[in-house]
């Protein structure tokens, strides 16, 4: 899949393209946008097309070096040889495993670490001391590059600061506060936005083989990023929705019952309760509009029409700012199980 094929990010194609054509392509780029969006994806393409035999602004995806840089995708879970470095899960939760090109490296955080390991930063600066073995330009994709601590970007930031021609770093991120200024300041910065519904809708049926109810659904749900599309689908966050709406909305006498506040039987704490504010949000949304297609929750719209005279807008406002403070308590670590407990008691009260 060369460049031109990554779909929905035209303007940081065509800055991508312009650069390629020029041959100007030298020290770090930063792919900024929002997760799920394809700059991880865009990283792998701009480094085949840098090394690719055709010299032009895309890759050719036929010379052995673009063979050789087409990422192995394994779809299963878990078999991705995990201890084989470089080895890294998308965010789709795709396997991709570029040890096919002995000059393409991809850095990010293992699973279950809070950081990606100095180690792996002290390897990239070894590495970036030799010479590419066959390609033109050794390339560094460094994934979700906030993952890197202060100290970690410090030591990158040496290489960066005195780029070899041989050499080019692609460092991506969602989150530019998590970049230190000195490292930011060095790089080029690719801007990367939020895809239409209709787009990821295609590339959820071309690319991913959904079903179109799967694909109207999630790419509703996804906000604009179609890997988190695929993560929701992956992840059967719809059934952590229902298990959410059951707990919290259906049957909100069950908060007296401990396991209703039990915040160990989600996956993923966060994306559950994002689905519960979806939820809340679709509902207030049917105080307004009658037009079916701004709903989140597409799949279980009669209900949400059905409960919407139940409750007043008011009521809807303070259940959503509910929802979002529990959120924010979660993501700072204050005690899961009472930030829980606290939203279902608000959540009852009329
Ligand atoms: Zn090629």
């Amino acid at each position: 899949m060369p460049l031109r094929d990554i779909i929905g990010q035209d303007n940081a194609v065509k800055a991508l393209n312009a650069m390629l054509g020029k041959e100007d392509i030298n020290g770090a780029y930063l792919f900024l946008g929002p997760k799920g969006v394809g700059k991880f994806s865009a990283g792998i393409e701009f480094a085949k097309a840098i090394n690719c035999a055709k010299l032009g602004p895309d890759a050719c995806g036929e010379c052995v070096s673009c063979k050789k840089m087409e990422p192995t995708r394994a779809k299963a879970r878990g078999s991705c040889g995990r201890n084989t470095e470089p080895a890294v899960v998308s965010v789709a939760g795709e396997c991709i495993d570029s040890l096919n090109h002995p000059d393409l490296f991809i850095i990010r955080k293992e699973e279950g670490a809070s950081f990606i390991k100095i180690d792996r930063i002290r390897d990239v600066i070894y590495q970036a001391s030799l010479k590419p073995y066959e390609a033109r330009k050794k390339i560094f994709i460094i994934a979700e590059a906030e993952d890197m601590n202060e100290e970690s970007q410090n030591a990158l930031l040496k290489i960066l600061e005195e780029p070899r021609e041989n050499q080019i770093f692609i460092l991506t991120t969602s989150a530019v506060s998590g970049i230190l200024p000195t490292v930011f300041s060095r790089c080029k910065v690719v801007k990367f936005n939020l895809l239409s519904q209709a787009r990821i809708q295609e590339i959820l049926i071309n690319r991913q083989g959904f079903n179109e109810e799967e694909a109207v659904l999630f790419s509703r749900m996804a906000l604009g990023s179609p890997g988190r599309a695929i993560a929701f689908k992956e992840n059967d966050e719809i059934r952590e929705r229902d298990r959410m709406l059951n707990d919290f909305f259906l049957r909100k006498r069950a908060i007296l019952r401990e396991e209703a506040c039990d915040d160990k039987k989600y996956n993923d704490l966060d994306a559950s309760l994002g689905m519960l504010l979806s939820w809340y949000r679709d509902l207030l949304v049917s105080k307004f509009t009658q037009d079916r297609n701004i709903f989140l929750n597409a799949d279980r719209i009669e209900e949400i029409f059905s409960y919407s005279a139940r409750f007043s807008a008011d009521k809807l406002e303070r259940d959503i700012s509910s929802v979002m403070k529990t959120m924010n308590y979660i993501r700072r670590n204050i005690n899961p199980k009472m930030a829980l407990f606290n939203m279902a008691i608000e959540l009852e009260r009329q």
